[in-house]
This record gives structure tokens, C-alpha cells and sequence, in this order.
């Protein structure tokens, strides 16, 4: 059955797909629908009963599940793949950083384009079709991987949407100046404008630096915000008074949000209802915590996530994402937004009946704070799809497919 459906969808133009139960809704049952895809890649048209458009094909998808693309809203492209040119021995997230650094200051730009195209493919195979990536930009790195990387944005349009955050990267001694001064020259080449303010040495100054270029560009900001354990200092009333002053709601998206598992709940409840109140979007990034955080508990290491499930169900809008793929951040990775899928669901204490709540964690959650246009399974979206042999969003969350196709723009571009 399932060689015969990649058969049918090798080649190009117009088709039709019958016989599929498409997760037009990922919050609901699948429905079984026809879907037109047009030939420059578009859904045109899904319908029950849907006649065979003159030069269309046919293709029977003979009950397999149709969902839409997975996104990976947090990922580190230009880090991805250099573990084994800058190990880090500690394991920290300190000593990340500082192996990272230190590989960047030599790192030629073709370097950086042939280990994120690998990893790109890697992702696109298992179904993922659009990523944010950060991209440091600082004195060791410059702008050679916010170049390498926007050239891939434009190179792989049709496959991958790719975004890129101009991740303004501080480090101790840091020069906020050079920062200062850059941080506009960066912005023109990004999609977003972000940073990691609790290592900077004057968080409130840094935080200005990128609100105000965030809104001289019309960019959205998206922060690594407070990816540590230490109560005594969350920067999340810094970061709404700015979300505030610069009208900021709805196009703010904090990653980890790991300190809220450190705070006690009635200070964690104030800062999530000043969250719901902001439209501020969350993304959890279950591998780095997990590798990263904690080590320096003797007994019982924590966690290191967020507070995912009482974030879920307060309906902040919250996303799993792969952060890091095979650096000295988190040596593993395959790419597999599913995989991402079950960490969040078991690290992030979710319970059996929340494993269909985790697949718009990795599609409608994560586009919507990416702000992607025309995704998901509807008439005028984009053909970026996954068809595989699962009953449902529980059984693809829990088991994974055995076979998945992947289309991107309505073209077959990763089989499993
Ligand atoms: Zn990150």
C-alpha cells in the first residue's frame, strides 16, 4: 500500500488527493475529505466527493493520516553539527557558550552553510518545513552566520520556510557598544530580533537594545529568556514593562522559561497571567534543559523545563522545539519534531490524555508565534504536508508513524 502511494506522488502538477483523512483541525478527529493541490503547490480546494480536475492526477492516499508540516520555532542552525569541533567537557551551558565562541572566531561562512543544510534535510525528511533558527551574532561570529543562513532562507524557499533571529549574543567582559552599534545592521538581515538577557551585565540597557531595534525594523522579538534554575533572578517584569512601553503584545515569544519551575506558584501565576494578558508566546526546548540544566545538583537533579503542563492548560500558547541538534549544547538530535513531541510530553509531566494536545505544540502553536502565513491544512495554504500510516494525532504523538511522505510546496521531498 504504502510503495504505491509514493508511487502516485513523484511527480509534478496538479493532483488530487483521495481517500486521506486530513487533520484540517490538529485539535480534532481527522476528517475524510479530498484535497486539490494545485501545481505551483497550493491547496486549492478539500472537499467530500471532489471530481478529478481536466490534467489533474488522482492519487489514493488509501486511509493514510494527512497533518500539516511540523515547525520548528527554536532551533541554532549555525551551531548545529560542531560538537566534534568544540566539545564541552563541563557540560554546562556556560561551558556551551565558550566552546561555541571560540570555534567562532575562525569559522569559515562555507563551514556554517554545509552543517545547516545537512541538518535542514534532516529535519525536512522527517516532516518538518519551517524553522526559526537564532543565529549568533556577536564579535566572535560577526555576521558569517546571519549571511551563510540567509542565503539558505532564499535557497531552500520552496522546501523550508526558514527564519532567522538576530540572536545579539553577550558574553562576560561583552562590549555592549559593539552590540549597541550592530544591532541595526543585524535586524536588516533577520526576520526577528532576540537575546539572552540574563547574561548580559546590564539585562535593562540589553533589553532596550533590542525592543527599540525590533520596532525600528517592524520585526517581532524573540528572547531566550531566564534559561536557568536561580529564583532570585527572573527578568520577566523587565520584559513586560518593555512588551508595554513599545506595544510589543502579541509579537514577543520567550524560549525556555526554565526559572518558573524554580519560583514559588504564586509568583509563577502572576507572571503567567502577565503573559495571557500581553499575548506573550512560550517555547519549550526539553533537550537543552534537560542536558544542560541542574548540574550542579549532588541529589534529585531537576528537570530543568518550564512549568509545560500548567502552562498548557492555562492556554498560554506554548511550543516544543529541537533548540540545538549535535553541538556542545545538546549533543543529540535527529531532527524528528516527534521525538521533540514525547521529551515535552514526559520532562514536561503532561498526562496519557494530553498526547494529542502536543501536536499543535509542533504545528499551529509554533507557526502562529512564528507569524507564518498560509499554513496548515485549508484552501489557500501552502501544500507542506506529512502523510503517514497513524490512526490519529495520539497514536502519531505516542508511536510515530512506520512510514511517513513528506510534500513541501506540493512536491515529495523526504520519504520514511
Ligand atoms: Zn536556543
Amino acid at each position: 500500500m504504502w510503495t504505491s502511494i509514493l508511487a502516485q506522488v513523484a511527480g509534478d502538477g496538479p493532483y488530487l488527493l483521495a481517500n486521506g483523512r486530513l487533520l484540517t483541525d490538529v485539535s480534532a478527529a481527522p476528517r475524510s475529505a479530498e484535497m486539490l493541490v494545485s501545481a505551483d503547490g497550493m491547496i486549492e480546494r478539500i472537499g467530500e466527493g471532489l471530481t478529478v480536475p481536466q490534467g489533474a492526477r488522482r492519487v489514493d492516499l488509501a486511509g493514510a493520516l494527512v497533518v500539516p508540516g511540523f515547525v520548528d520555532a527554536h532551533q541554532h542552525l549555525d551551531k548545529t553539527g560542531v560538537l566534534k569541533f568544540a566539545p564541552n567537557p563541563s557540560g554546562t551551558l556556560q561551558g556551551a557558550r565558550e566552546a561555541f565562541a571560540l570555534y567562532a572566531r575562525n569559522a569559515p561562512p562555507e563551514d556554517v552553510a554545509r552543517r545547516a543544510e545537512r541538518t535542514m534535510a534532516r529535519c525536512l525528511a522527517r516532516g518538518t518545513t519551517a524553522i526559526r533558527s537564532h543565529v549568533n551574532v556577536d564579535k566572535d561570529a560577526g555576521f558569517r552566520g546571519l549571511d551563510a543562513l540567509a542565503a539558505l532562507r532564499e535557497s531552500w524557499a520552496d522546501r523550508m520556510r526558514l527564519q532567522l533571529v538576530a540572536f545579539m549574543t553577550p558574553h562576560p567582559n561583552q562590549d555592549l557598544e559593539w552590540l549597541a552599534s550592530n544591532v541595526g545592521a543585524a535586524a536588516s538581515r533577520a526576520d526577528a530580533v532576540g537575546g539572552t538577557p540574563a547574561v548580559a551585565e546590564d539585562p535593562e540597557r540589553y533589553l532596550d537594545l533590542i525592543f527599540e531595534a525590533a520596532v525600528r525594523h517592524s520585526l517581532p522579538v524573540d528572547l531566550h529568556l531566564d534559561e536557568h534554575l536561580d529564583a532570585a533572578r527572573p527578568l520577566f517584569d523587565a520584559v513586560f514593562e518593555r512588551v508595554r512601553r513599545y506595544g510589543m503584545q502579541g509579537r514577543t515569544v520567550l524560549g525556555h522559561c526554565s526559572v518558573l519551575s524554580a519560583l514559588p506558584r504564586p509568583e509563577f501565576e502572576r507572571i503567567r497571567d502577565g503573559m495571557l494578558e500581553l499575548d506573550i508566546g512560550a517555547i519549550t526546548l526539553p533537550a537543552a534543559n534537560l542536558y544542560l540544566q541542574g548540574r550542579s545538583h549532588d541529589v534529585l537533579p531537576p528537570r530543568g523545563l518550564t512549568r509545560v503542563a500548567e502552562l498548557v492548560r492555562s492556554g498560554v500558547p506554548l511550543a516544543t522545539a529541537s533548540d540545538n541538534i549535535q553541538d556542545p549544547f545538546v549533543p543529540t538530535g535527529s531532527g524528528d519534531m516527534l521525538e521533540m513531541g514525547r521529551w515535552t510530553l514526559l520532562a514536561g509531566h503532561l498526562h496519557a490524555d494530553d498526547l494529542a494536545s502536543v501536536l499543535p505544540m509542533i504545528t499551529d502553536i509554533p507557526a502562529r508565534l512564528m507569524g507564518l502565513e498560509g499554513y496548515g491544512i485549508r484552501e489557500g495554504a501552502r501544500a507542506d504536508l506529512v502523510v503517514c500510516d497513524c490512526e490519529d494525532a495520539t497514536d502519531l504523538i505516542a508511536g510515530g508513524p512506520d512510514h511517513r511522505l513528506v510534500l513541501a510546496k506540493g512536491k515529495r521531498v523526504g520519504i520514511h
